[in-house]
C-alpha cells in the first residue's frame, strides 16, 4: 500500500556520504521501521537509528539527531518548506494510491456546484484523477496551492489550510480525501460551505455538518469558560515546524493590556500534568492548532487558541471566530 521511494532515499543518503542515519516516522508507519532499515543499510554503507518518540508532522524534526547522526530521513510528511529544517534532513512522502471509485458516486448527491479538491500529502496523486471524474459527472473543480508552509497544489495540513484561499468566492461545496476530520473540519468551519470527506481507508464518504456544529458549540463553551480567567499561561512548543514565541510575547502583552496575568511556559510533549506546578485558570496554545480541538477534554482548565484569546477579551466577535492556522508566506 505505501511507497517508501527507496531509490531516492538511498540515493540522497549515498551522495551525502552518510555513515549514521536516523530514521523517523508517525505512528502509523513506525511498524515499518525495522525492514525500513535493514533494506537502507543493505543499500548503502551506512547504518541506521530508528526514532521510536511520536512524529506527529514534517513541522516535529527531532533535532537531536545531529548528537549520533549525519542525516535524518523523515518518512510520511511533506516538507515544510518556510521551516527551512536543512541540508541534512530529507522529507519522504509516502504516497498512497487507492481506489476511491466506489465512493465518488457517494459524494456526488452531497456536493454543490463548483468543487475545491482538497486532500493530505499521503493522496495528492489522486487529485488529477478526482478533478477528472468530478469534470464529467457536472462539476466543474478547482484545486488551489497554499503559501509557504505547503508543496503541492491542493495540499492542506492541520494547522494550514491556505490551499482553500485562492477557491475563496469560486467553490460553492469541497471534496476532501483523506483519513480523520481535523482538516477538512479546518475548512468547513473557516469557508462555511459543504465539506464532504471521501475517506480512502475507512472506505466512506460523510459531510461535516454536524461535526463543525459540535466543535463551535464546544469552542464557544471554552470561551465563556475563560471569560472570567485572570491568570492565563501561553505554552509554546519546542518543535522546530510550530514553535511560535513572537506569537506568545504577544498575546501576553495582549493579556496584561486588558488586566490579565500571564506567564509563557515551553514544553516539547504537551501534558496535563507538566502543568501542574503552574498557577493557571486558562491556557493557550500557539503550538500545533490541533492540540486545543482534540486534547481539550485532558485539560482542567479550558485551552484556548489564540484566536480565541481575542475574543475572550472582547477584540473579536464570535461571528468571525476561525480555528487557529500556522502560516507561511
Ligand atoms: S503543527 Fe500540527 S498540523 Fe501542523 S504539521 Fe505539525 S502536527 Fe501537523
Amino acid at each position: 500500500m505505501y511507497d517508501f521511494r527507496l531509490d531516492e532515499v538511498t540515493a540522497w543518503i549515498v551522495g551525502k556520504q552518510a555513515r549514521t542515519i536516523a530514521l523517523q516516522m508517525p505512528e502509523g508507519l513506525k511498524s515499518h521501521g525495522q525492514a525500513l532499515a535493514r533494506e537502507i543499510e543493505r543499500r548503502t554503507s551506512g547504518r541506521c537509528v530508528l526514532i521510536a518518540d511520536p512524529c506527529y508532522g514534517a513541522c516535529d524534526v527531532d533535532r537531536r539527531f545531529t548528537d549520533y547522526a549525519d542525516v535524518l530521513v523523515q518518512f510520511g510528511h511533506a516538507d515544510i518548506p518556510s521551516m527551512q529544517a536543512g541540508p541534512n534532513v530529507l522529507f519522504v512522502e509516502v504516497f498512497m494510491d487507492m481506489d476511491v471509485s466506489d465512493l465518488l458516486p457517494q459524494a456526488l448527491p452531497l456536493l454543490k456546484g463548483t468543487v475545491g479538491v482538497l486532500t493530505t500529502v499521503q493522496h495528492v496523486k489522486m487529485v488529477p484523477s478526482v478533478v477528472s471524474w468530478l469534470e464529467s459527472n457536472g462539476h466543474h473543480a478547482l484545486v488551489g496551492k497554499g503559501d509557504s508552509r505547503i508543496v503541492f497544489e491542493g495540499q492542506v495540513l492541520g494547522c494550514n489550510i491556505s490551499a482553500v484561499e485562492p477557491l475563496k468566492g469560486h467553490a460553492d461545496s469541497f471534496l476532501y480525501i483523506g483519513s480523520g476530520d481535523f482538516h477538512p473540519l479546518s475548512v468547513a468551519i473557516e469557508t462555511d460551505r459543504p465539506v464532504v470527506v471521501v475517506d480512502p481507508l475507512m472506505q466512506e464518504v460523510r459531510e461535516l455538518g454536524e461535526l463543525r456544529e459540535r466543535i463551535l458549540r464546544q469552542r464557544h463553551g471554552a470561551i465563556v469558560r475563560a471569560s472570567q480567567a485572570q491568570r492565563f499561561v501561553v505554552l509554546v512548543s519546542t518543535k522546530v515546524g510550530q514553535s511560535r514565541m513572537d506569537m506568545a510575547w504577544k498575546l501576553r502583552r495582549l493579556l496584561e493590556d486588558n488586566g490579565r496575568q500571564a506567564d509563557i511556559v515551553m514544553l516539547e510533549e504537551f501534558h496535563p500534568d507538566r502543568l501542574l506546578p503552574y498557577e493557571a485558570d486558562a491556557y493557550v496554545s500557539t503550538a500545533c492548532p490541533r492540540i486545543a480541538i482534540d486534547d481539550y477534554l485532558r485539560y482542567p482548565r479550558p485551552l484556548l487558541t489564540p484566536v480565541e484569546v481575542e475574543i475572550v477579551l472582547g477584540l473579536r466577535s464570535w461571528e468571525d471566530y476561525r480555528l487557529d492556522s500556522i502560516t507561511g508566506d
